[in-house]
Protein backbone atom coordinates (compact mmCIF):
# COMPACT_ATOMS: atom_id res chain seq x y z
CA UNK A 1 0.00 0.00 0.00
CA UNK A 2 1.47 3.84 -0.89
CA UNK A 3 1.18 6.40 1.79
CA UNK A 4 -1.45 8.31 0.81
CA UNK A 5 -0.75 12.19 -0.48
CA UNK A 6 -0.98 14.92 1.98
CA UNK A 7 -3.73 17.05 1.33
CA UNK A 8 -5.27 20.03 3.13
CA UNK A 9 -9.10 20.17 4.78
CA UNK A 10 -11.35 21.62 6.93
CA UNK A 11 -14.62 20.10 8.05
CA UNK A 12 -17.48 21.78 10.01
CA UNK A 13 -20.68 20.85 11.53
CA UNK A 14 -24.11 20.94 8.94
CA UNK A 15 -25.60 23.69 10.77
CA UNK A 16 -24.64 25.79 13.00
CA UNK A 17 -27.28 28.36 15.06
CA UNK A 18 -26.97 30.89 18.25
CA UNK A 19 -29.18 33.55 19.57
CA UNK A 20 -31.18 34.90 22.51
CA UNK A 21 -34.21 31.77 23.27
CA UNK A 22 -32.80 29.46 20.04
CA UNK A 23 -34.04 26.86 21.58
CA UNK A 24 -37.44 27.48 20.99
CA UNK A 25 -37.00 26.74 17.03
CA UNK A 26 -34.76 23.58 18.19
CA UNK A 27 -38.36 21.36 16.47
CA UNK A 28 -37.79 23.44 13.62
CA UNK A 29 -34.14 22.70 13.03
CA UNK A 30 -34.29 19.07 14.03
CA UNK A 31 -36.93 18.35 11.48
CA UNK A 32 -34.44 19.08 8.44
CA UNK A 33 -32.23 15.90 10.13
CA UNK A 34 -34.52 13.60 11.22
CA UNK A 35 -37.94 12.26 12.35
CA UNK A 36 -37.46 10.20 15.51
CA UNK A 37 -35.67 12.26 17.49
CA UNK A 38 -34.53 11.23 21.39
CA UNK A 39 -33.15 13.80 23.41
CA UNK A 40 -30.17 13.04 26.21
CA UNK A 41 -30.24 15.50 28.84
CA UNK A 42 -30.05 15.67 32.87
CA UNK A 43 -32.38 16.09 35.19
CA UNK A 44 -31.29 19.70 36.16
CA UNK A 45 -30.60 20.82 32.43
CA UNK A 46 -34.14 19.05 31.27
CA UNK A 47 -35.97 21.40 33.95
CA UNK A 48 -34.61 24.15 32.23
CA UNK A 49 -35.11 23.21 28.99
CA UNK A 50 -38.28 20.93 28.83
CA UNK A 51 -41.72 23.60 28.51
CA UNK A 52 -39.42 25.03 25.67
CA UNK A 53 -38.59 22.10 23.73
CA UNK A 54 -41.49 20.35 24.05
CA UNK A 55 -43.67 23.18 22.55
CA UNK A 56 -40.75 23.32 19.97
CA UNK A 57 -41.10 19.58 18.88
CA UNK A 58 -45.38 19.87 19.42
CA UNK A 59 -45.32 22.94 16.54
CA UNK A 60 -42.73 20.66 14.25
CA UNK A 61 -44.46 17.79 14.58
CA UNK A 62 -42.26 15.81 16.64
CA UNK A 63 -42.50 13.69 19.47
CA UNK A 64 -40.32 13.96 22.87
CA UNK A 65 -38.62 11.30 24.16
CA UNK A 66 -35.76 11.91 27.14
CA UNK A 67 -32.90 9.37 28.11
CA UNK A 68 -31.11 10.93 31.09
CA UNK A 69 -27.41 11.65 31.08
CA UNK A 70 -25.23 10.32 33.47
CA UNK A 71 -22.35 12.76 33.14
CA UNK A 72 -18.90 11.84 31.97
CA UNK A 73 -18.41 10.38 28.83
CA UNK A 74 -17.24 7.32 29.73
CA UNK A 75 -17.38 3.82 27.79
CA UNK A 76 -19.62 2.30 30.09
CA UNK A 77 -21.84 5.87 29.82
CA UNK A 78 -22.22 5.73 25.49
CA UNK A 79 -22.70 1.95 25.43
CA UNK A 80 -25.88 2.69 27.28
CA UNK A 81 -26.88 5.39 25.31
CA UNK A 82 -26.06 3.11 22.42
CA UNK A 83 -28.94 0.83 23.75
CA UNK A 84 -31.20 3.53 24.68
CA UNK A 85 -31.11 4.90 20.76
CA UNK A 86 -32.00 1.31 19.42
CA UNK A 87 -34.99 0.92 21.79
CA UNK A 88 -36.20 4.24 21.21
CA UNK A 89 -35.61 3.69 17.32
CA UNK A 90 -34.16 7.17 17.27
CA UNK A 91 -33.13 8.37 13.72
CA UNK A 92 -31.28 11.41 15.33
CA UNK A 93 -30.06 11.77 18.91
CA UNK A 94 -29.62 15.58 20.80
CA UNK A 95 -27.51 16.47 23.24
CA UNK A 96 -28.09 19.12 25.61
CA UNK A 97 -26.54 20.33 28.12
CA UNK A 98 -22.65 20.60 29.08
CA UNK A 99 -19.45 18.90 27.01
CA UNK A 100 -19.71 15.80 28.65
CA UNK A 101 -23.21 14.84 27.45
CA UNK A 102 -22.28 15.92 23.97
CA UNK A 103 -19.21 13.91 23.45
CA UNK A 104 -21.26 10.59 25.06
CA UNK A 105 -24.27 11.70 22.64
CA UNK A 106 -21.85 12.27 19.90
CA UNK A 107 -20.33 8.81 20.37
CA UNK A 108 -23.37 7.05 21.01
CA UNK A 109 -24.90 8.62 18.09
CA UNK A 110 -21.97 7.15 15.31
CA UNK A 111 -21.97 3.86 16.99
CA UNK A 112 -25.79 3.57 16.67
CA UNK A 113 -25.57 4.96 13.12
CA UNK A 114 -27.83 7.89 13.57
CA UNK A 115 -27.26 11.38 13.19
CA UNK A 116 -26.45 13.30 16.06
CA UNK A 117 -27.43 17.76 17.19
CA UNK A 118 -25.44 19.32 19.89
CA UNK A 119 -27.41 21.71 22.00
CA UNK A 120 -24.91 22.99 24.53
CA UNK A 121 -26.38 25.25 27.26
CA UNK A 122 -22.76 26.52 28.72
CA UNK A 123 -20.24 27.72 26.52
CA UNK A 124 -17.54 25.86 28.70
CA UNK A 125 -15.69 23.87 25.52
CA UNK A 126 -15.32 24.15 22.18
CA UNK A 127 -17.01 20.44 22.37
CA UNK A 128 -20.00 20.58 20.31
CA UNK A 129 -18.92 21.28 16.98
CA UNK A 130 -16.37 19.20 16.64
CA UNK A 131 -16.17 15.27 14.70
CA UNK A 132 -14.49 13.94 17.88
CA UNK A 133 -15.30 13.09 21.29
CA UNK A 134 -13.04 13.05 24.63
CA UNK A 135 -13.59 9.23 26.35
CA UNK A 136 -12.65 9.41 29.90
CA UNK A 137 -11.92 6.66 32.46
CA UNK A 138 -14.63 6.09 35.37
CA UNK A 139 -12.21 8.24 37.38
CA UNK A 140 -12.36 10.65 35.62
CA UNK A 141 -8.80 10.19 33.51
CA UNK A 142 -8.48 11.23 29.74
CA UNK A 143 -8.67 7.77 28.36
CA UNK A 144 -8.80 8.36 24.11
CA UNK A 145 -9.86 10.65 21.04
CA UNK A 146 -12.60 8.98 18.97
CA UNK A 147 -13.27 10.26 15.34
CA UNK A 148 -16.08 9.90 13.56
CA UNK A 149 -16.67 10.51 9.81
CA UNK A 150 -18.98 13.66 10.31
CA UNK A 151 -19.81 16.12 12.32
CA UNK A 152 -22.78 17.32 14.15
CA UNK A 153 -25.53 17.89 11.71
CA UNK A 154 -26.53 21.11 13.64
CA UNK A 155 -24.93 22.92 16.78
CA UNK A 156 -28.09 25.04 18.36
CA UNK A 157 -26.76 27.54 21.10
CA UNK A 158 -29.45 29.34 23.08
CA UNK A 159 -27.25 32.26 24.54
CA UNK A 160 -30.17 32.97 27.02
CA UNK A 161 -29.48 29.22 28.65
CA UNK A 162 -25.44 30.56 28.40
CA UNK A 163 -26.16 33.72 30.25
CA UNK A 164 -28.22 31.86 32.73
CA UNK A 165 -25.90 29.32 33.76
CA UNK A 166 -23.37 29.90 36.48
CA UNK A 167 -20.51 32.21 34.81
CA UNK A 168 -17.62 30.24 35.57
CA UNK A 169 -18.61 28.09 32.56
CA UNK A 170 -17.92 30.73 30.13
CA UNK A 171 -14.75 31.27 32.24
CA UNK A 172 -13.56 27.67 31.70
CA UNK A 173 -14.87 28.11 27.82
CA UNK A 174 -12.63 31.34 27.42
CA UNK A 175 -9.53 28.93 28.37
CA UNK A 176 -11.03 26.45 25.97
CA UNK A 177 -10.67 28.57 23.17
CA UNK A 178 -7.78 31.11 23.69
CA UNK A 179 -5.58 27.63 23.52
CA UNK A 180 -6.70 27.42 19.96
CA UNK A 181 -4.64 29.76 18.12
CA UNK A 182 -1.65 29.06 20.25
CA UNK A 183 -2.16 25.46 19.07
CA UNK A 184 -3.33 26.31 15.69
CA UNK A 185 -0.03 28.17 15.58
CA UNK A 186 2.22 25.48 16.69
CA UNK A 187 0.72 22.78 14.30
CA UNK A 188 1.56 25.40 11.38
CA UNK A 189 4.58 26.04 11.92
CA UNK A 190 5.42 22.34 12.61
CA UNK A 191 3.31 21.56 9.34
CA UNK A 192 1.93 18.32 11.59
CA UNK A 193 -1.16 16.58 11.20
CA UNK A 194 -4.86 18.24 12.43
CA UNK A 195 -7.55 16.87 14.06
CA UNK A 196 -9.59 16.54 11.28
CA UNK A 197 -6.57 14.03 9.39
CA UNK A 198 -4.82 16.51 6.85
CA UNK A 199 -2.47 19.80 6.75
CA UNK A 200 -4.11 22.96 8.15
CA UNK A 201 -5.65 25.61 5.86
CA UNK A 202 -5.52 28.80 5.62
CA UNK A 203 -9.21 29.15 6.57
CA UNK A 204 -8.86 27.39 9.91
CA UNK A 205 -5.45 29.58 10.80
CA UNK A 206 -7.73 32.26 10.45
CA UNK A 207 -10.61 30.89 12.13
CA UNK A 208 -8.10 30.19 15.27
CA UNK A 209 -6.76 33.19 14.81
CA UNK A 210 -10.31 35.47 14.79
CA UNK A 211 -11.57 32.91 18.01
CA UNK A 212 -8.27 34.47 20.21
CA UNK A 213 -9.24 38.05 18.60
CA UNK A 214 -12.38 37.98 19.74
CA UNK A 215 -11.61 36.99 23.14
CA UNK A 216 -9.61 39.39 23.88
CA UNK A 217 -11.99 42.30 22.79
CA UNK A 218 -15.08 40.47 24.48
CA UNK A 219 -14.44 38.12 27.61
CA UNK A 220 -14.20 40.72 30.06
CA UNK A 221 -17.32 42.64 29.11
CA UNK A 222 -19.03 39.56 28.22
CA UNK A 223 -18.12 37.47 31.37
CA UNK A 224 -19.54 41.00 33.67
CA UNK A 225 -22.51 40.43 31.35
CA UNK A 226 -23.32 36.89 32.52
CA UNK A 227 -22.70 37.19 36.10
CA UNK A 228 -26.16 39.46 35.39
CA UNK A 229 -27.57 37.10 33.28
CA UNK A 230 -27.77 39.18 30.12
CA UNK A 231 -26.89 38.55 26.36
CA UNK A 232 -25.34 41.44 25.20
CA UNK A 233 -23.30 41.65 21.87
CA UNK A 234 -20.12 41.08 23.49
CA UNK A 235 -21.76 37.67 25.20
CA UNK A 236 -22.64 36.44 21.61
CA UNK A 237 -18.92 37.60 19.89
CA UNK A 238 -17.57 35.52 23.33
CA UNK A 239 -19.64 32.30 22.59
CA UNK A 240 -18.93 32.14 19.14
CA UNK A 241 -15.58 32.50 19.76
CA UNK A 242 -15.64 29.74 22.52
CA UNK A 243 -17.78 27.23 20.71
CA UNK A 244 -17.56 27.65 16.88
CA UNK A 245 -14.52 29.64 16.51
CA UNK A 246 -12.39 27.52 18.98
CA UNK A 247 -14.56 24.34 17.81
CA UNK A 248 -13.43 24.68 13.87
CA UNK A 249 -10.57 26.26 14.59
CA UNK A 250 -8.78 23.61 16.97
CA UNK A 251 -10.40 20.48 15.00
CA UNK A 252 -9.22 21.55 11.34
CA UNK A 253 -6.17 23.91 13.07
CA UNK A 254 -4.48 21.43 15.12
CA UNK A 255 -4.10 20.59 18.63
CA UNK A 256 -0.34 20.90 20.55
CA UNK A 257 1.15 21.05 23.69
CA UNK A 258 -1.96 22.78 25.38
CA UNK A 259 -4.24 19.63 25.25
CA UNK A 260 -1.78 17.06 25.54
CA UNK A 261 -0.70 18.49 29.02
CA UNK A 262 -4.45 19.18 29.98
CA UNK A 263 -4.76 15.55 28.73
CA UNK A 264 -1.45 14.66 31.33
CA UNK A 265 -3.24 16.54 34.08
CA UNK A 266 -6.06 14.69 34.16
CA UNK A 267 -4.15 11.98 35.44
CA UNK A 268 -3.08 14.24 38.96
CA UNK A 269 -6.01 13.47 41.60
CA UNK A 270 -5.28 16.88 42.78
CA UNK A 271 -7.04 18.46 39.68
CA UNK A 272 -9.92 16.66 39.22
CA UNK A 273 -13.31 19.16 39.90
CA UNK A 274 -11.41 21.46 38.13
CA UNK A 275 -12.91 22.45 34.46
CA UNK A 276 -11.27 21.24 31.21
CA UNK A 277 -10.90 24.79 30.38
CA UNK A 278 -9.20 25.46 33.19
CA UNK A 279 -6.30 22.73 32.77
CA UNK A 280 -5.77 23.94 29.56
CA UNK A 281 -5.18 27.15 30.24
CA UNK A 282 -2.12 25.79 32.49
CA UNK A 283 -1.25 24.18 29.36
CA UNK A 284 -1.57 27.16 27.46
CA UNK A 285 1.13 28.80 29.74
CA UNK A 286 3.03 26.18 30.22
CA UNK A 287 2.96 25.46 25.93
CA UNK A 288 4.29 29.15 25.55
CA UNK A 289 7.12 29.00 28.13
CA UNK A 290 8.06 25.48 26.02
CA UNK A 291 8.25 28.13 22.57
CA UNK A 292 10.47 30.37 24.41
CA UNK A 293 7.59 32.59 23.67
CA UNK A 294 8.51 36.70 23.80
CA UNK A 295 8.31 37.98 27.10
CA UNK A 296 5.91 40.24 26.77
CA UNK A 297 3.41 38.02 24.89
CA UNK A 298 3.60 35.89 27.95
CA UNK A 299 3.11 38.46 30.55
CA UNK A 300 -0.18 39.60 28.61
CA UNK A 301 -1.12 36.09 28.45
CA UNK A 302 -0.87 35.46 32.76
CA UNK A 303 -2.43 38.64 33.03
CA UNK A 304 -5.62 38.58 31.06
CA UNK A 305 -6.13 35.26 32.05
CA UNK A 306 -5.56 36.09 35.73
CA UNK A 307 -8.75 39.01 35.01
CA UNK A 308 -10.53 36.88 33.26
CA UNK A 309 -10.40 34.10 36.52
CA UNK A 310 -8.31 31.22 35.05
CA UNK A 311 -5.42 29.49 36.47
CA UNK A 312 -1.74 30.13 35.72
CA UNK A 313 -0.17 28.85 38.63
CA UNK A 314 0.55 25.08 40.28
CA UNK A 315 -0.88 26.57 43.19
CA UNK A 316 -4.82 27.23 41.50
CA UNK A 317 -4.69 23.83 40.35
CA UNK A 318 -3.78 22.11 43.80
CA UNK A 319 -0.28 21.38 42.76
CA UNK A 320 3.47 22.43 44.07
CA UNK A 321 6.73 23.30 42.56
CA UNK A 322 7.75 20.33 44.67
CA UNK A 323 5.40 17.68 43.63
CA UNK A 324 7.81 16.61 41.31
CA UNK A 325 6.90 13.14 41.21
CA UNK A 326 3.46 13.82 40.32
CA UNK A 327 4.26 16.53 37.64
CA UNK A 328 6.62 13.57 36.36
CA UNK A 329 3.65 11.55 35.64
CA UNK A 330 1.59 14.39 34.29
CA UNK A 331 4.54 15.63 31.63
CA UNK A 332 4.94 11.54 30.55
CA UNK A 333 1.49 11.17 29.70
CA UNK A 334 1.55 14.68 28.30
CA UNK A 335 4.65 13.68 25.92
CA UNK A 336 3.17 9.54 25.29
CA UNK A 337 2.92 8.22 22.01
CA UNK A 338 0.22 9.38 20.15
CA UNK A 339 -0.52 12.48 22.15
CA UNK A 340 -0.85 15.71 20.29
CA UNK A 341 2.78 17.02 21.99
CA UNK A 342 4.08 15.80 18.58
CA UNK A 343 2.42 18.93 16.71
CA UNK A 344 4.91 21.34 18.15
CA UNK A 345 7.26 22.15 16.12
CA UNK A 346 10.23 21.16 17.98
CA UNK A 347 10.73 17.89 20.28
CA UNK A 348 9.60 17.99 23.69
CA UNK A 349 10.72 15.62 25.91
CA UNK A 350 8.83 14.91 29.24
CA UNK A 351 12.02 16.16 30.94
CA UNK A 352 11.14 19.53 29.00
CA UNK A 353 7.48 19.05 30.44
CA UNK A 354 8.28 19.42 33.92
CA UNK A 355 10.29 22.07 34.02
CA UNK A 356 8.16 23.87 32.05
CA UNK A 357 5.39 23.02 34.46
CA UNK A 358 7.08 23.83 37.78
CA UNK A 359 8.40 27.41 36.37
CA UNK A 360 5.13 28.56 35.58
CA UNK A 361 4.51 28.95 39.55
CA UNK A 362 7.11 31.64 39.71
CA UNK A 363 6.55 33.37 36.64
CA UNK A 364 3.54 33.67 37.19
CA UNK A 365 3.37 34.98 40.81
CA UNK A 366 5.89 37.92 39.38
CA UNK A 367 3.63 38.99 36.36
CA UNK A 368 1.05 39.17 39.05
CA UNK A 369 2.77 41.08 41.60
CA UNK A 370 3.98 43.20 39.14
CA UNK A 371 0.54 44.20 37.57
CA UNK A 372 -0.92 44.60 41.19
CA UNK A 373 -2.92 41.09 40.64
CA UNK A 374 -3.93 39.29 43.54
CA UNK A 375 -2.02 36.23 44.39
CA UNK A 376 -3.33 32.45 43.31
CA UNK A 377 -5.21 30.46 45.98
CA UNK A 378 -4.37 26.84 46.70
CA UNK A 379 -7.16 24.67 44.63
CA UNK A 380 -8.71 21.50 46.56
CA UNK A 381 -9.79 18.94 44.96
CA UNK A 382 -13.34 17.54 46.18
ZN1 LIG B 1 -10.45 21.60 24.57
Amino acid sequence: MSTPVPVRTVISPGRYVQGKDAITRLGEFTTEIGSAPLVVADDIVWELVKDKVTASFASAGLEVRRETSRGLATKVEVDRLVEAIKEAKADVVIGIGGGSAIDAVKSAGYLAGIRWVSTPTVASTDAPTSALSVIYTEDGAFEEYRFFPRNPDLVLVDTQLVANAPVRFLVAGVGDALATWLEARATQRAHATTMAGGQQTETAAALARLSWDLIWENALPAISAVRDHLVTPAVEKLVEANTLLSGLGFESGGLAAAHAIHNGLTAAPQTHGLTHGQKVNIGSITQLVLEGAPTQEIRDFIIFTTRVGLPNTLTEIGLKVSDVADLQRVAEAATAEGETMSNMPFPVTAADVVDALRSIEGLSRQVRADAGLPEPEFYTAH
